[in-house]
């Protein structure tokens, strides 16, 4: 009785998930999604703690109410721009949970053993001999799960900038990649060899001794992935982590025989695959050629500021009341928000301009790149915090072309997504990356601090075209000077 009631709620989970990722794809109907997955996870957590019998209900209410409060914290206290660090901590935590859930099925099996008997003390969980098809599933639990954890704390460092964004190498390190995997081939195939279908066949020591050497190699094989891809691409390589956490949650699903974590595991992996996938198309790179490494280094830094720009080359320096003018007697404008419009918080100041140029009767449009700023929909989500109008926002393509009959684009902290290198420079890194073509446009107005260049490193020759206007400054600070301004006008 309990078993089907406990069946049901899984797949009562399982529905709410699959509802709760349909409404992701839509920032109306976002917010709902979440709270349906959110609620699925709940109903999957206690029913597997009913199932097992393994705590009491006031131990299952602390836990849920000390984790949940942890995770409220958190998310609270995150700021926007920290949110890639936060999901690639939290891909590392599911990594390691599904690792440390294979090693405890384990470690159950040698405490029971030790204490004499094959049973256990609930019958939902009575032990089966551990045969060759269950080692190699808690193999890969403790493979990717492992790796997933070492290599995600390696990106959380690099994103939050307490590892350098630069590709780390070092002589030797492909060879020494090769050995660690040869190593936990050699580990995963001695695990194996106490592999058995009776429990007198069953051999607990190589399972132990090979699962910790596993783990121990899985978690330098996860860094060794990982340092070598600079900080640009880090965002992608949480995608794929977060794929990976899924596939280690779905093999660990296998390990205990349980449906919802099999279930959930396996839409993580996939929607995490198809992250990759989506973000290495926006860039136009290969997957291979992102886990290579070499692209990009710190945020932004050591390239020429104001002062320091070419020397061969002019800049053309506008004024706040400039750009008040030409805005407020636009017929068009284009706003293309960046990673910079992040960094300043300027969302609202953003919209209040946009409105006050709307009641001007000037045509206003938002342009996002599916690449601006640090995450899929980073964008969206800010300018939705400000209530922007869905309708404004127009993604790439259905844009593009828009410019050669705009006014003046406003470009607010964007870099890399409007650099012309990527349609002509066919030496750039970025060649090949679509852009937005705010140089198509009579007048593009560039707001930010300084010349340098953004994530991937690489000076921007639109900063010096003879249509292009630099309004320097922090993007908020400009869009306040800039809202006074154009009331002025
Ligand atoms: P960029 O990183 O290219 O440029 C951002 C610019 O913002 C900087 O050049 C900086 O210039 C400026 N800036 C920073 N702070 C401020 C501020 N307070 N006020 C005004 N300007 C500021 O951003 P883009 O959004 O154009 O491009 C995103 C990049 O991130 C791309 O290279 C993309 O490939 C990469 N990326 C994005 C992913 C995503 O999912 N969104 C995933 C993977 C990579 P200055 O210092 O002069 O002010």
């Amino acid at each position: 009785m309990i078993q089907t009631f406990i069946e049901l709620a899984y797949v009562a989970a399982a529905i709410l998930f699959i509802l709760g990722m349909k409404r992701l794809q839509s920032p109306t109907t976002a917010r709902a999604g979440n709270q349906m997955a959110a609620a699925g996870m709940l109903v999957a957590v206690v029913a597997t703690l009913f199932l097992h019998d393994i705590l009491s209900p006031v131990e299952m209410i602390s836990g849920l109410v000390i984790g949940g409060g942890i995770g409220v914290l958190l998310a609270r206290k995150v700021e926007m721009t920290g949110m890639p660090e936060l999901v690639a901590a939290f891909n590392g935590f599911g990594g390691l949970a599904s690792a440390l859930v294979a090693g405890a099925e384990v470690a159950r099996y040698l405490m029971t053993l030790e204490a004499g008997g094959a049973g256990d003390m609930s019958p939902a969980i009575a032990l089966a001999p551990l045969d060759a098809t269950t080692i190699i599933t808690i193999v890969f639990s403790v493979l990717i799960g492992t790796i997933t954890f070492s290599g995600s704390f390696v990106a959380f460092g690099k994103l939050g900038g307490y590892v350098s964004g630069n590709p780390i190498a070092f002589p030797g390190m492909r060879l020494l990649s090769v050995l660690v995997v040869l190593g936990a081939l050699g580990s995963a195939g001695y695990m194996l060899t106490g592999a058995g279908d009776s429990f007198a066949a069953m051999n607990l020591e190589p399972i132990v001794q090979g699962g910790l050497a596993l783990g121990g190699l899985a978690l330098l094989l996860g860094v060794l992935l990982v340092i070598p891809i600079g900080g640009a691409d880090m965002p992608v390589v949480v995608a794929l982590l977060n794929s990976y956490s899924g596939l280690a949650a779905a093999a660990t699903g296998f390990v205990l025989d349980n449906t919802a974590l099999i279930v959930s595991g396996a839409l993580v992996g996939a929607s995490g695959l198809i992250l990759t996938t989506i973000m290495c198309d926006a860039m136009n790179r290969s997957l291979i050629n992102v886990l290579l490494g070499g692209f990009g280094g710190d945020d932004g830094g050591g390239g020429p500021d104001v002062e320091g720009a070419r020397d061969d080359l002019t800049v053309n320096e506008t004024t706040v009341e400039d750009v008040a003018i030409q805005l407020a007697y636009a017929a068009k404008v284009i706003i293309v928000p960046g990673y910079g419009m992040a960094v300043a918080q300027a969302q609202h100041q953003v919209r209040e301009l946009s409105d006050m140029l709307q009641e001007k009767g000037v045509v206003v449009k938002y342009a996002i790149h599916p690449v601006a700023g640090r995450m899929p929909g980073h964008m969206n989500v800010l300018l939705a915090e400000a209530n922007v109008p869905y309708e404004q926002l127009f993604e790439m393509d259905e844009v593009n072309s828009e410019f050669s009959t705009t006014d003046v684009s406003l470009v607010i902290g964007a870099n890399d997504v409007v650099n012309p290198a990527a349609r002509s420079d066919e030496s750039s890194p970025i060649y090949g990356m679509p852009i937005l073509n705010v140089d198509e446009s009579t007048t593009a107005v560039v707001m930010k601090r300084s010349l340098r260049p953004g994530y991937s490193g690489i000076e921007n020759m639109l900063f010096y075209n003879e249509n292009t206007q630099m309004l320097f400054g922090d993007a908020k600070d400009s869009l306040m000077e800039l809202i006074t301004a154009v009331k002025e006008v």
